[in-house]
């Protein structure tokens, strides 16, 4: 049906260009060109300036460029030649039959694909509808069932203005702001009925008939599916509800989540698609549980509770919060007032509606928690780390009170990131030649990783130090553009030209700023920090990015107190901050860095996934065991990092200044000691030969399991294509 339309873009774009570069049209409106052997000029060599004003975004690029450019490059063989290569690859990557799917999970078919619901999607910096970890995270796992060969199809919204973005102003505090997304110029598809007006799909909210328009974004293989509410015909109040990633109140949050999850289902209706699994990627689509139960009760004409199994049967739910005051939860006022005519068609009374949510069954009075909801209706449930799985199982043993806490069914899967959307297509090139030119088809072979000893030490660097070269000239880029619009005096904005150094030990710290992350664990101490980075001999530096949320002011001060340490004249040249952190800047950072610093309040990182990134790079962690890490780090035989350095430990006590002092001295030591000395002590030919080790270390132990490959598999043979009993039949 609507898969198989002609589609007005491609024709559009096509209508701008030479015949012969027409396959950039459809290779614009496919996410895969993004992690493609030709990423990194394909589009750019058509005009650079264009393509960086555009945010790399092909659609926005082609719709702009001169007609004389295109057909200068339409007669250069070389390009033409690059352009039908990739437009080959491409056919052949999505006609492949033979895929890890057709063989591991032959079962699970196209036609009853994986419906993987979330509230973001990091995919591309071009199309900003992601905050942070967990949309990257949905990116990556989208791209990877591509590439597996696993059915899928993602369910999320289409926001107006996406996130906030971030300036700095001269006092060194976050301004947010919003800029508008102009979907006609995103790599987006508005979706048709077959006479010819938009597919659209309704949802009740707040007593009104929503309209919500369904976009899709082709992410290779996947089709991500995307819902929009600013319609004329909606009110104006619901046509802002697709505004904004988290902002809001919780009314809009309540408003958001039931269109993302009950508005989702009804697409999935529409499109004449029926999941063999839903997969809830956070609670915030949970809803999805309520209307597949509707549903379900409206076909079969039984009860809620004879239909609850089956919902179970077709759900699984991903847990990424570890403290209990980030799940969301809405009071009982906020449901009846959404709720209070959907209840009835499933049949149940209040109290039986809001126990759903209750952590504690028959507690009607307490929030409707969308996680307890997940972990009600869902047959499996899992956390993104080792460690995460173990805070959860403890978070909701409340929730089942007759088993012992290892017993509470939250296992674990441990995040992992895409390899080619994070990964330098100058180390690619390393890999292929050294791991094998088929290297990308065996990620998850450990193996094959261990081959990465035998890369000279000479290569793997000199290509490190290209990676910091761009990672800096990045910094100096955006550096300058924030003093300009800062209206700064021309000296300080010319002292951009000389900040950082590619021959200094460079860090890179870029995260949320919220208080548990301790972005100031640095500078704790700020005379020693000093002495650290200014070191005559052996200097350091560092690069810091990230965006406090809007609400959060404790995030903004520490960006501030940073921003203030940074100022000092000493420190100019060693220490940078890039503002308005995304994808883009994300690449260049963990492409470019030697050591990637984390240093949370543990247990609070449920996994992280940007040290992941760093790996395949060649970078090393030095992070507080938390997360991920937790599994990545091993120690040598001296007891010291073997692949990178652990920060501190864990004095499980709530007393954080106590943590917190401890934490920063173990940091400075590894630093003083260990770090700073390895990285300065160079051979006769002048490479750190210590530090390289480390680096192919880093490599060879963390790439194999910390890739989404590995992460996807997990997901398909234990929740996707196998039968978990169900998590919970409890009831009221
Ligand atoms: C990878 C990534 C994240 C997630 O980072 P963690 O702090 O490790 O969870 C956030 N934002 C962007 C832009 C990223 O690329």
């Amino acid at each position: 049906m609507t898969q198989h339309q002609p589609s007005p873009l491609v024709d559009r774009l096509r209508s701008r260009l030479p015949h012969s570069l027409a396959p950039l049209a459809e290779l614009a409106l496919n996410f895969w060109w993004s992690w493609s052997p030709d990423r990194l000029s394909i589009f750019r060599q058509i005009d650079s300036e264009l393509w960086d004003a555009g945010r790399q975004n092909p659609v926005y690029l082609l719709e702009n460029v001169s007609y004389e450019r295109l057909t200068q490059l339409a007669i250069d063989p070389d390009y033409l030649a690059r352009v039908h290569r990739l437009q080959a690859q491409l056919g052949s990557y999505l006609q492949a039959s033979q895929t890890w799917a057709s063989h591991q999970i032959p079962h699970l078919t196209a036609q009853q694909p994986v419906a993987y619901f979330c509230a973001e999607f990091g995919l591309h910096q071009s199309l900003p509808i992601y905050s942070g970890g967990l949309g990257i995270l949905a990116g990556d796992h989208l791209k990877t069932a591509s590439d597996l060969g696993i059915p899928m199809v993602g369910i999320g919204l289409l926001y107006r203005q996406g996130y906030f973005r971030q300036r700095l102003n001269r006092a060194g505090w976050q301004e947010d702001y919003y800029v508008d997304n102009r979907f006609d110029e995103l790599p987006l598809e508005r979706l048709y009925q077959a006479d010819g007006r938009p597919l659209c799909i309704t949802v009740e909210i707040r007593e009104r008939t929503v309209t919500a328009q369904v976009w899709r974004v082709q992410v290779g293989r996947v089709s991500l599916y995307l819902m929009d509410t600013d319609l004329p015909d909606n009110d104006s109040i619901d046509r802002w509800l697709t505004g904004h990633l988290y902002g809001g109140n919780q009314e809009t949050r309540v408003a958001q989540e039931i269109l993302l999850g009950i508005g989702g289902v009804r697409v999935l209706n529409t499109l004449g698609i029926t999941p063999s699994t839903y997969h809830l990627n956070e609670g915030h689509a949970a809803f999805c549980l309520l209307e597949l139960a509707r549903q379900r009760m409206a076909s079969t004409g039984k009860s809620f509770y004879a239909v609850e199994p089956w919902v179970q049967e077709h759900c699984i739910f991903t847990t990424h919060t570890p403290v209990p005051a980030g799940h969301d939860a809405f009071t009982p006022d906020l449901m009846d007032s959404y709720f209070a005519q959907y209840w009835p068609h499933l049949n149940l009374t209040r109290e039986q509606f809001l126990s759903l949510g209750a952590r504690r069954l028959g507690d009607p009075w307490e929030p409707f928690n969308m996680t307890v909801l997940a972990l009600r209706l869902c047959r499996a449930a899992n956390g993104v780390s080792a460690l995460h799985g173990e805070v959860s199982r403890q978070m909701w043993h409340i929730l089942y009170p007759e088993r012992q806490e290892s017993e509470v069914p939250i296992g674990h899967i441990t995040n992992g990131v895409h390899v080619k959307t994070w990964t330098a297509p100058l180390l690619e090139d390393l890999y292929s030649q050294y791991l094998g030119a088929d290297w990308d088809q065996h990620l998850t072979d450990a193996q094959m990783w261990a081959k990465v000893d035998t890369i000279p030490d000479g290569e793997l660097w000199w290509r490190h130090q290209v990676l910091k070269e761009r990672l800096i000239a990045h910094t100096r880029v955006r550096m300058k553009q924030a003093r300009l619009s800062r209206g700064e005096s021309p000296e300080h904005i010319h002292r951009v030209d000389h900040l950082l150094d590619p021959d200094v030990l460079t860090i890179g710290f870029a995260r949320r700023f919220s208080a548990y992350k301790r972005a100031f664990l640095l500078i704790k101490d700020p005379e020693r920090a000093f002495r650290i980075f200014t070191h005559a001999e052996r200097p350091v530096q560092i690069v810091f990015a990230g965006k406090a949320h809007p609400a959060d002011e404790e995030g903004k001060r520490i960006i501030q107190r940073l921003m203030e340490w940074c100022n000092h004249p000493a420190l100019h040249a060693r220490v940078a901050f890039i503002e308005d952190y995304d994808i883009h800047t994300a690449r260049r950072l963990v492409q470019g860095v030697d050591l990637w610093l984390n240093n949370p309040r543990r247990p609070l990182e449920a996994s992280g996934t940007s040290g992941q990134k760093v790996c395949f790079n060649g970078g090393i962690n030095l992070s507080v065991l938390d997360g991920w890490w937790c599994e990545g780090y091993q120690a040598g035989p001296d007891g010291k990092g073997l692949n990178g350095w652990a920060i501190g430990e864990d004095l499980h006590t709530s007393q954080q200044e106590a943590q917190d002092r401890l934490d920063s001295e173990s940091l400075y030591q590894l630093l003083e000691n260990e770090i700073v000395p390895l990285y300065y002590s160079r051979n006769e030919q002048g490479l750190p030969v210590g530090w390289i080790a480390k680096m192919k270390a880093s490599i060879r132990t963390c790439a194999p399991l910390f890739n989404t490959e590995r992460m996807l598999q997990d997901y398909a043979l234990r929740y996707y294509a196998g039968q978990a009993s169900p998590v919970l039949a409890g009831r009221p």
